[in-house]
């Protein structure tokens, strides 16, 4: 198929092309038709905009602003917003094609989205924030909307910024819509189960895998990479089902225990500690490159993109990898990691479950209804059980890995989408 870049494996370890040469070879296993294969790898719009905003020292700084929808075929595109210096239009469109992907592999009704905005939140005072937000959302004003495009926190932004995403969004239409933004504070409309889900989801993935491999959970070790929002839920959750979490890590350090560490106690330590795990006792400190490689059942990296890649990637000797961040593993590494045998479940199944409850709060917000904590967490595992089985049968039919099969379900759904509706 002459669509197919001539060289099977690129010189390159960025996690934005390690994606899309994932998503060649998914293609090509499929055997997808060039036109629809043409229409996947173009972004369908993109919008950069001049949003001029008054600092507090009364001068006026121009920012540039972004959104690219990559698809919206299967329903209103949905992803985040990203605030931060390096943030560029390449970028976001390959954060949104990512977006499709995850939508589709656990089958919720969205499109792809990504927006940004090249500004360093952490100089701006909370005005001069506000008035970026609301600038942004003017701006896009008729590309939001709980029909159209629905926008969620991403790096640098939270629920303070959705909140006035929202009400900016409410204002111009004379009436509250709550629905065109996920991630809000929970009194305006946000989900309980949203600040777990994503651990959770990661959770669950890790305890399927184990089953399949046969680990018995209170036989298991762990380790953990990163411990924020994702990585200290996926511990506690992780240890409550009886895996033993030997090691934890954040941006001060890594900490081992061979008996346990209570993650728990890891993260109510952080909490009172300006959010680091420095000091953390009842663990030695070891060196954070030397956690990926500790002889665990499960390995969950649930920091930052390329840790796993072809300089250590022969070192690991985990039987599992649950990739709670986006991109952990480069594509170089993909190959080694899967001819040692290490069964991996890839970013875009493991760390669904955030965007499948921004998806329930979309749901709640348009019942005009709140569903329990314990409603969310119960159907977002279904959803995740479901993708895992239908990523894993995949994976055995066409003897491909389990991150070229997710790929693959999600291509092809989304594939079969474009080809029922036609119009082109
Ligand atoms: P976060 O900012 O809450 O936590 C990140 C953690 O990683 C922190 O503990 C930080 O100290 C640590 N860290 C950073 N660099 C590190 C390093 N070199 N070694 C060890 N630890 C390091 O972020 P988060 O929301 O938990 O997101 C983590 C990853 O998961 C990101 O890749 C993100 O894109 C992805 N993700 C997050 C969500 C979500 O709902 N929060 C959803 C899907 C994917």
């Amino acid at each position: 198929m002459g669509y197919i870049e001539p060289a099977p494996i690129r010189d390159h370890e960025n996690p934005f092309e390690s994606m899309m040469s994932r998503f060649d070879i998914a293609s090509q296993t499929l055997g997808l038709d060039e036109e629809i294969y043409n229409v996947l790898k173009t972004p369908a719009k993109q919008v950069i905009v001049s949003l001029p905003v008054t600092m507090d020292d009364g001068s006026i700084r121009v920012f540039q602003g972004y959104r690219v929808i990559h698809s919206n075929i299967l329903g209103p595109s949905k992803g985040g917003i990203r605030f931060d210096p390096a943030v560029n239009l390449d970028e976001v469109k390959a954060l949104a094609a990512w977006m499709t992907w995850k939508c589709a592999v656990v089958d919720i009704p969205y499109g792809g989205a990504k927006g940004g905005i090249t500004c360093n939140p952490r100089e701006m005072s909370a005005g001069e924030v506000e008035r970026l937000v609301r600038s942004y959302t003017d701006a896009m004003i008729e590309i939001f909307g709980p029909d159209r495009d629905i926008p969620a926190p991403d790096m640098g932004t939270g629920p303070r910024e959705m909140a006035w995403l929202m009400d900016e969004f409410s204002r111009a239409h004379g009436t509250t819509i709550n629905a065109v933004v996920t991630g809000k504070p929970i009194v305006l409309g946000g989900s309980l189960g949203r600040a777990e889900a994503t651990g959770r989801g990661v959770m669950v993935s890790a305890m399927v895998a184990m089953e399949k491999l046969k680990i018995n959970p209170y036989n298991a070790t762990c380790a953990i990479q990163g411990f924020g929002n994702v990585g200290s839920y996926t511990a506690t959750l992780m240890k409550e089902r009886g895996v033993k979490i030997v090691a934890i890590s954040d941006i001060s350090g890594a900490y081992y225990n061979e008996k346990g560490i209570d993650a728990r106690a890891a993260q109510i330590y952080r909490d009172a500690n300006n959010g680091l795990l420095e000091g953390f006792p009842d663990a030695e400190r070891i060196d954070g490159n030397e956690l990926l490689t500790l002889d665990v059942d499960v390995l969950v990296p649930a920091a930052k993109e390329d840790v796993i890649n072809k300089h250590n990637a022969h070192d690991i000797k985990a039987k599992l990898i649950v990739e709670g961040a986006n991109g952990p593993t480069s594509f170089k590494a993909d190959k080694i990691i899967s001819d040692k045998g290490i069964l991996v479940v890839p970013d875009i199944l493991a760390n669904a479950g955030g965007v499948t409850v921004s998806y329930f709060e979309w749901v709640q917000n348009r019942l005009g209804y709140k569903w329990t904590r314990d409603r969310v967490n119960r159907r977002s595992d279904r959803i995740i059980k479901a993708a895992f089985e239908r990523v894993y049968k995949t994976a055995q039919k066409y003897d491909v890995t389990m991150r070229i099969a997710a790929y693959m379900v999600a291509i092809d759904k989304v594939a079969k989408t474009y080809k029922y509706r036609g119009g082109f």
